[in-house]
């Protein structure tokens, strides 16, 4: 029988077909004249996707993590402040990262579920100066969305340096780059970008890209900086062969087979489609009765969802039940809440016919645990929604 069971983990997601195949085809010259075009195509395409016309695109072989660290080396320099907006596991990586650069990092968190109020980091702003502030737009570990608008305003106003990580977001939820004034946004290509793991993307504005340029000190970071970076983003956009490091040719095929379909999709329809397949989703968690981290629907991320598991259900009994009626899930993050709740990602390629598929695996999974519910109440909430 063939295996059907469908990647539902908040990244790496289900792929495109056409993606894989760019992966898997033959590998050309980092140099050749056919790739070089690729490359340089990716590149623009990148600000179409970010909504950032003026901004500078990196696409480098690494992971997300990488794409954080590359966002700060550069513009940190030992002594600087930095302010970690947090809300859960990648708000508390970052604060960590920026220590090692030798910035002096104030956290505002909150407990998992929230998000800290802009009121909160104004009343920061105006208590110390800060060279940039970070906020993760999507934090995988909680599924809280943070609205980033009034947090570009705040940099802009206070002239502090934002860095948005989105690398649970870019190209699913809502993020206009440069009309919301925000510095840096960064991702992974194995989330809404739809690409398999292994590509650190960001797109850094003017603002980053003149402070960067004006540091007095060395970027302590080799492969990262930027100086070794730009030239051949510059090069390939120019259709021009370059080297510092040999690009993951196959990746960045792949990246812009995804980055056409998404804005073939067109930017609008692909935030207001996910934002449905959120909402179904939510729906259908709702209707069964189960709670979710996410402490207010305003907050609730469109490209994943957390439910908590309801009582007398554990992970280690839910999950394997809902891999074998056909879904992979991911267990909780967060170390406080850890195992309280699963993570269900539904972002990229992700159709609805998935989604009732997943909320059909969890139905039956929970259904197993001896949990009680109206067959089918969850998959009816789901497309309800999403008939609509
Ligand atoms: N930030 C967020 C919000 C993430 O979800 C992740 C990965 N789950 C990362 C950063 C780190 O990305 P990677 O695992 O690709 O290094």
């Amino acid at each position: 029988m063939k295996d059907r069971t469908l990647l539902m983990i908040p990244g790496p997601i289900e792929f495109e077909p056409a993606v894989l195949e760019a992966l898997g085809a033959p590998t050309t010259s980092h140099v050749a004249a056919d790739f070089i075009e690729v490359f340089g195509q990716a590149i623009e395409r990148m600000r179409e996707v970010w909504m950032c016309p003026a901004g500078q695109p990196f696409i480098i072989a690494g992971s997300g993590t990488l794409a954080m660290d590359t966002a700060v080396v550069n513009l940190i320099e030992p002594g600087d402040r930095a302010l970690v907006i947090s809300t859960g596991y990648f708000g508390e990586r970052y604060a960590e990262l920026l220590k090692r650069y030798g910035a002096e990092v104030t956290i505002l968190g909150t407990p998992p579920g929230d998000v800290v109020e802009p009121d909160k980091i104004e009343a920061e702003l105006k208590k110390k100066s800060y060279k940039l502030m970070t906020f993760t737009h999507v934090d995988t570990s909680t599924a809280v969305l943070v609205d980033p608008r009034p947090i570009g305003k705040l940099g802009r106003e206070y002239g502090v340096l934002t860095v948005l990580d989105g690398v649970c977001s870019i190209a699913g939820e809502e993020m206009r780059q440069e009309e919301w004034g925000i510095d840096v946004a960064l991702t992974a290509s194995q989330k809404a970008i739809g690409v398999p793991p292994g590509l650190a993307l960001l797109v850094a504005g003017p603002e980053a890209m003149r402070t960067w340029k004006e540091r007095k000190t060395p970027v302590s970071h080799y492969y990262g900086d930027w100086k070794n970076w730009l030239p051949i983003m510059e090069a390939y956009e120019a259709g021009k062969p370059s080297y510092f490091g040999t690009p993951p040719v196959n990746h960045i095929c792949a990246l812009n087979v995804s980055l056409g379909q998404i804005l073939a999709e067109g930017m609008e329809q692909r935030f207001s489609r996910h934002q449905k397949i959120g909402l179904a989703f939510r729906a259908a968690m709702a209707a069964l009765a189960l709670k979710q981290v996410p402490t207010h629907p305003d907050h609730a991320a469109s490209t994943l969802t957390a439910p908590c598991y309801p009582e007398g259900v554990t992970g280690q009994e839910l999950l394997p039940k809902v891999k074998a009626a056909g879904a992979t899930l991911a267990g909780g993050l967060h170390p406080d809440i850890k195992a309280t709740y699963f993570r269900v990602g539904h972002m990229g390629a992700v159709k609805p016919g998935d989604i009732l598929a997943t909320v059909g695996a969890i139905e039956t999974g929970l259904a197993g645990c001896g949990y009680e519910f109206e067959k089918g109440i969850g998959v009816a909430a789901a497309q309800k929604i999403l008939l609509d």
